[in-house]
């Protein structure tokens, strides 16, 4: 099923890719593992996945550390080199506490949620102090939906800036999620709004700026609006179409 589904996500990308003469190539498909038994990440991985999206520190410790992925403890029973368990990018995509960016800074290759100058700081210095440099993401809560995490709109620009200064953050891009609706037509403005932003905070900083947005129900969207990087999980992992 995972197989399956896993291709069929694939098609529907490289679909919405060529409505809009978009290389699929360059589309990053970011496979949501949250909540999933180790042994799904495994088969994920067998089957040539290698971006991981976790949202929360602690969960991704503990895969990493039985996956022996990156912290290299072989778990029993497991093998991290025919798997190439190594060479999984791990994405941190929830809401990031300040007080647990030393650990983010430690477990993940890209962080998504950037939303204040003080987190950007404080990954600043601990990416100092390990001598690593880390991927970031601004997230911009577009929709102003008062239970979504993200900067204002307004605020992007500037905390890109700031963000571009820092010597041990790289800033890839900006990120949102959508409100869900039923019709994920309904999520394009929010889309298109991100995108705008992007071209702004581009013109200032003279570098290129990707976009992290796109879940199950609104990656095609997302992609005809944009899209760099795609987040889904359930339609890869639990649907059973
Ligand atoms: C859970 C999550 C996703 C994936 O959502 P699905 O609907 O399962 O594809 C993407 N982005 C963020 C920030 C998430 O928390």
């Amino acid at each position: 099923m995972l197989a399956e589904n896993l291709a069929r996500v694939q098609q529907r990308i490289r679909q919405a890719c060529e409505r809009r003469g978009r290389d699929p190539s360059s589309v990053t498909l970011v496979c949501v593992t949250k909540g999933l038994p180790l042994e799904t990440i495994r088969e994920a991985a067998a089957l040539g996945v290698t971006e991981l999206g976790e949202n929360r520190v602690q969960e991704a410790r503990l895969k990493q550390t039985v996956l022996g992925s990156r912290l290299k403890v072989e778990g029993e029973g497991f093998e991290p080199r025919t798997l190439n368990l190594e060479r999984l990018k791990w994405h941190l995509i929830g809401h990031l506490q300040r007080n647990k960016a030393k650990d983010a800074v430690e477990l993940f290759d890209a962080i998504h949620s950037i939303d204040s100058l003080a987190l950007a700081e404080a990954l600043e210095r601990h990416a100092a102090a390990r001598a690593r440099a880390i991927e970031v993401f601004v997230q911009v809560n577009v929709s102003g939906e008062t239970t979504k995490f993200g900067c204002r709109p307004d605020e992007a620009s500037a905390l890109a800036r700031h963000i571009v200064s820092q010597p041990h953050l790289r800033l890839k891009g900006l990120m949102t999620i959508a409100p869900f609706a039923e019709d994920p037509e309904e999520a394009r403005p929010y889309f298109r709004r991100l995108r705008g932003l992007r071209d702004e905070a581009q013109i200032t900083d003279h570098c290129s700026l990707s976009l992290s947005m796109g879940m199950s129900h609104d990656f095609e969207v997302a992609i005809e609006e944009g899209a760099d990087l795609v987040r889904i999980g359930t339609a890869i992992f639990k649907s059973s179409e």
